[in-house]
């Protein structure tokens, strides 16, 4: 059994779909399960949606809705013929967007977005795309069935970050899912959510779709787990920056983890470890070409392959400043603002403090830079009344620079040879964080530089 997983770009079009279709279809094994993400662009809708609806913006969430009813319904026309089953999945898409109205009508009301909340929005585009594959299989004489993964995954209550359980996870989808694979129906799941013990909706955190893939790969004793997305696999660089980045043909379960860790979009973070423990081998493959190796991952990966290090880019980061007032600043403020960016769900993807300045240095995600300044000023209202916090400043759109590899021949730490390149090219550099074992570095660099930086750099590690 293969489970195939198929990102946002994989799912963002009528023709894209046809393709997730035609790629099942010539899967090599016979039993199969897919686990799809919400269309491209959807989920960050929806959050902006909820988001705005809460701060008390309530025009957005529905023309938010009439958007992404237009865009689901156009495209279920496209790739399913007129009659029963696409009526039936046009009005489960209808009812699911009516919930979606509901959910942001209510925080509208009361002025707030709770986590929960959150959540039950956000899962939302999953359920729509699932909908939609499973009936295009159908279309195709597949027998298929849209199932929902919050009747598979148990997780803990963490809302936006939420934790699976191994035992219940693994007794839920055997149960749920082997007697449909027994009668030879093709399950569609939702990528990225789950369900507490009690039933409520929880998401596995931003781009989970690839850790639901591992989970299900793993429950159900699977054979392997095939991520498909839109690059050749895993490579040296993003090639959106380096159009000829390499491809990293093997890796082992720890190297991918570490590219993962340092932001590699291509593979959510939490993807590997269940499959490291399990022993199951993961592929990156690409669904715009579904005929190239991609990049395969397991824990004996060959002796001779190249090993090489990455660079890897995480851009569409802004820097917010709290800057403190002499000595009303503490570092107790700085855990405050940590600890309400998240339960705020805004994930913080750096930080340093300056004790000297006084001030506290944050990178979060661009698209949750509205909301964590929001979060931010809410949280120090009366420091800043008070002036004891000077200001909550947003700073600059940056990005993050992490050089992720083994020494090269002679041994020299690949950060040293990062540092001089560096240094060669002039680059500003706003921030820098070092792992212990000195494989890896991360630089926060201001955004504009990254087109010029990654090149550079790709050419003078030799890459
Ligand atoms: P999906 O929607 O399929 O989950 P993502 O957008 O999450 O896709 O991840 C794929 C993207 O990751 C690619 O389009 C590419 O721009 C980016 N990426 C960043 N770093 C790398 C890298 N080192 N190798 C491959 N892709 C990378
Ligand atoms: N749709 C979710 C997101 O945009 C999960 C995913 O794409 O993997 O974060
Ligand atoms: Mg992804």
């Amino acid at each position: 059994m293969i489970v195939h997983k198929f990102g946002g770009t994989s799912v963002g079009s009528a023709e894209r779909l046809q393709h997730v279709a035609a790629i099942v279809a010539a899967s090599p094994d016979r039993q199969r399960v897919v686990v799809v993400s919400a269309m491209s662009g959807t989920t960050n809708a929806l959050i902006g949606a909820a988001r705005d609806a809460a701060a008390g913006l309530p025009g957005t969430f529905r023309e938010t809705r009439q958007q992404l009813a237009h865009k689901h319904l156009a495209c279920l026309d496209q790739i399913v013929p007129p009659g029963d089953d696409r009526d039936a999945v046009a009005a489960e898409i209808a009812s699911r967007l009516d919930d979606m109205e509901r959910l942001c009508f209510s925080m509208a009301t009361l002025g707030e977005l709770t986590r929960r909340g959150h959540d039950a929005v956000a899962s939302i585009g999953e359920e729509l795309s699932s909908r939609m594959l499973a009936a295009l299989f159908r279309a195709r004489g597949v027998p298929s069935q849209q199932v929902s993964a919050t009747e598979l995954i148990v997780t803990d209550d963490r809302h936006g970050e939420a934790r699976p359980d191994a035992i219940a996870t693994r007794a839920k989808t055997r149960q749920r899912l082997l007697p449909l694979l027994e009668q030879g129906i093709l399950p569609v799941v939702t990528g990225y959510v789950g369900a507490t013990p009690a039933g409520v909706t929880t998401t596995l955190g931003r781009g989970g779709s690839d850790y639901t893939a591992a989970i299900l790969g793993v429950a159900l004793d699977a054979a392997e787990v095939w991520i498909w997305t839109d690059v050749d696999g895993i490579l040296t660089a993003d090639p959106k920056l380096v159009p000829d980045a390499r491809r990293l043909p093997e890796l082992s379960y720890r190297e991918a983890e570490e590219l993962a860790y340092f932001g590699a979009d291509v593979l959510h973070p939490k993807t590997v470890k269940p499959l490291a423990e399990a022993g199951l081998p993961l592929r990156i493959l690409n669904s715009f070409r579904p005929e190239q190796a991609g990049t395969l991952i397991t824990g004996a990966p060959s002796p001779d392959r190249p090993i090489l290090p990455a660079l890897i880019t995480t851009e569409e980061l802004s820097l917010i400043q709290v800057v403190g007032n002499g000595a009303g600043w503490t570092l107790a403020m700085a855990s405050r603002a940590l600890s309400a960016l998240a339960v705020g769900n805004a994930e913080v993807f750096m930080f340093s403090q300056s004790f000297s300045e006084r001030s506290l240095n944050l990178v979060v995600r661009s698209r949750d830079h509205g909301h964590s300044v929001h979060l931010l000023q809410a949280e120090f209202q009366r420091e800043l009344s008070q002036a004891s916090i000077a200001a909550i400043a947003a700073q600059e759109e940056v990005a993050a620079l992490s050089i992720v590899g083994m020494p090269d021949a002679q041994g020299t730490p690949i950060i040293q040879r990062a540092f001089a390149a560096l240094g060669k090219l002039g680059l500003r550099v706003i921030s820098v964080a070092q792992a212990a074992s000195a494989y890896s570095v991360s630089f926060i660099v201001p955004e504009r530089d990254i087109v010029t930086a990654v090149p550079f750099l790709h050419r003078e590690l030799g890459l």
